[in-house]
Parts: C-alpha cells; sequence; structure tokens
C-alpha cells in the first residue's frame, strides 16, 4: 500500500523548509467561483496547507455568476500583484464560464496548476516548466514507492488535460511505454491488464477489477468518488489490492500528494520570481 498521506507530509515538511531559506512568504492565490461543496472543501484545505507552510492565503472568492469579463479581470490583476506567487483557479467552473480562455490569461510563471498552453507545451516537450499538480504527485508516489519505471509498460486510463495527458507525458519523461486509454478504448481490460503500471483517471467509480491488472503491477487511483458506502476511486479496491503489487487507498493516496504538489509548485514558482526581482 502506497502511503499518500505520509509522502504528501514529507513533501510539504521539504517545501516549508524552503519557504523558510527563501526568506519571504510566496503568496497563493486560490481562485474559487461559486459555492460548490466539493470544490469549498477542495479550496479549504489547500488554504490550511498553504499557512501551515508559512506561505500567505491570498484567496478570492467570487460568486456563482460572475461574468466572463469580471473572472478574467480578477485573473489580470492577480497577475499584476507582486504579492501573488501563485494562482490556483478551481476547477470546474460553472457552466456558463469558459475555464480555457480564463487559465490562458494566467501568467505562466504564476500558473501552479501547470494548465497554461505554455506549461503544457513545455511538458510535452520534456523541458522544465511548472507540471499539474495531480500528476506531479502521481510521478512522486511512484517513485517514492520504489516501483521501475524506465523501460516498464505504462498504461494511463484517462486523456484529460487535468490529469490524464500530462501524467503520461510524464510517465514518458521517465522512459516508461506508455499507453493511453479513453472513453474510445475498444477493450481496456485488454490494454491496462498488460501494463506494469496503471494509472486510473476515468471518472468512473470502480471501473478497473481484476481483470484489468496484471498480478504484480503498480495501481494508482487518481478517482474519487462519493458513493452511498463512502469514498471509492476508479479502482475495485477489495477486487485489485490481492493481485498489485503496489496500490494508492482512496481516500489517503493522490489526493494528498495534489495539495503538496501545488505547494511545491508555489515556493518554485516564487523562488524563480525572486531570482528574476534580484
Ligand atoms: P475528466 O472527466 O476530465 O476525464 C476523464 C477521462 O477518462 C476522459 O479522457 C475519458 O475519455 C476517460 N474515460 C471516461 N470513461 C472511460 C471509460 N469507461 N474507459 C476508459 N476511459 C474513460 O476527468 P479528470 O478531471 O481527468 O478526473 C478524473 C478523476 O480523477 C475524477 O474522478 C476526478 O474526481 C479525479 N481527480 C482527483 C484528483 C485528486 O487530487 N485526487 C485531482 C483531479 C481529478
Amino acid at each position: 500500500m502506497i502511503d499518500g498521506k505520509a509522502l504528501a507530509r514529507d513533501l510539504r515538511a521539504r517545501v516549508a523548509a524552503d519557504v523558510a531559506a527563501l526568506g519571504r512568504a510566496p503568496g497563493l492565490a486560490t481562485v474559487l467561483v461559486g459555492d460548490d461543496p466539493a470544490s469549498a472543501i477542495y479550496v479549504a484545505n489547500k488554504r490550511k496547507l498553504c499557512v501551515a507552510a508559512g506561505m500567505r492565503d491570498l484567496h478570492r472568492q467570487l460568486p456563482a455568476d460572475v461574468t466572463q469579463e469580471e473572472l478574467e479581470r480578477l485573473v489580470e490583476e492577480l497577475n499584476a500583484d507582486d504579492q501573488v506567487d501563485g494562482i490556483l483557479l478551481q476547477l470546474p467552473l460553472p457552466r456558463h464560464l469558459d475555464s480555457r480562455a480564463v487559465i490562458d490569461r494566467i501568467d505562466p510563471t504564476k500558473d501552479v496548476d501547470g494548465l497554461t498552453a505554455r506549461n503544457a507545451g513545455l511538458l510535452a516537450q520534456g523541458r522544465t516548466g511548472l507540471q499539474p499538480c495531480t500528476p506531479a504527485g502521481v510521478l512522486l508516489l511512484l517513485q517514492e514507492a520504489g516501483v521501475p519505471l524506465s523501460g516498464s509498460h505504462a498504461a494511463v486510463v484517462g486523456r484529460s488535460d487535468l490529469v490524464g495527458r500530462p501524467v503520461a507525458q510524464l510517465l514518458l519523461s521517465a522512459n516508461a511505454t506508455v499507453t493511453m486509454c479513453h472513453s474510445r478504448t475498444r477493450d481496456l481490460a485488454a490494454e491496462t491488464s498488460r501494463a506494469d503500471v496503471v494509472v486510473a483517471a476515468a471518472g468512473v467509480p470502480r471501473l478497473l477489477g481484476a481483470q484489468h491488472v496484471k498480478p504484480g503491477a503498480a495501481v494508482i487511483d487518481v478517482g474519487i468518488h462519493r458513493t452511498d458506502t463512502g469514498l471509492c476511486g476508479d479502482v475495485d479496491f477489495d477486487a485489485v489490492s490481492p493481485l498489485a503489487g503496489w496500490i494508492t487507498p482512496v481516500p489517503g493516496g493522490v489526493g494528498p500528494m495534489t495539495i503538496a504538489s501545488l505547494l511545491h509548485n508555489t515556493v518554485r514558482a516564487a523562488a524563480a520570481r525572486t531570482e528574476v526581482v534580484r
């Protein structure tokens, strides 16, 4: 069992040490639009851990009926504000808003979610930029657990800009041979059951069962779903855990690493901006 909570705690401690060494408190502006309860919980956790790591919480809350123009104006304001080192736009946005257009406005040097076209392009070319938090957390979990990646066969289930695509890019950079699976993949089990590493990010509760996993494979479950019987992931944990070599639980796997990666990106962004100012 890969203990995401413990690994995230270690990473946050390293971030706190980096913040202390920086000599100034980096500022993180989380932007929450509307009152979706799940998003509110995610943002509250990010803010709490941002402060615990010695950073400044510069949260901005907007009403659900905010216009595209108002939201884009706020992003421009945060781009221009020297106190702000990182901007995190909590997704999803209410339906009337175009999230891609808002993300495109974020200064790539403050894009601590790694979602701008510039940072996505750098990642696709295997170059250094700010990497999306959940994918960066997935790679750290695999590396810290000692899962061999170079030369391995990895299957990624899901191809979103937020998770699947960047996870595949990071695995490729780690020298894995990567198969990307998605909703049109003809035979999902045939693809994933050949893989040494399976990353599940389809957003479908318990999509992957025993028939999807090769004995001894590493299984990283990004999904998170609230069900009548509690939280679950995209992997049927009870069916898969007896045969997996490594597996992440839900909760306590990828989720905590996402926040720790966000804090890591924020201190990196602050350090890079400090260099520029000097
Ligand atoms: P998304 O809906 O944007 O993308 C889902 C992807 O899965 C799509 O590319 C789709 O083609 C693919 N897919 C859907 N059904 C499939 C199927 N039956 N077989 C194969 N592929 C299928 O979702 P997302 O934003 O990438 O998030 C995925 C999951 O991860 C969600 O459950 C989300 O809540 C969770 N998530 C967790 C964290 C975290 O910190 N733990 C962060 C982000 C997302």
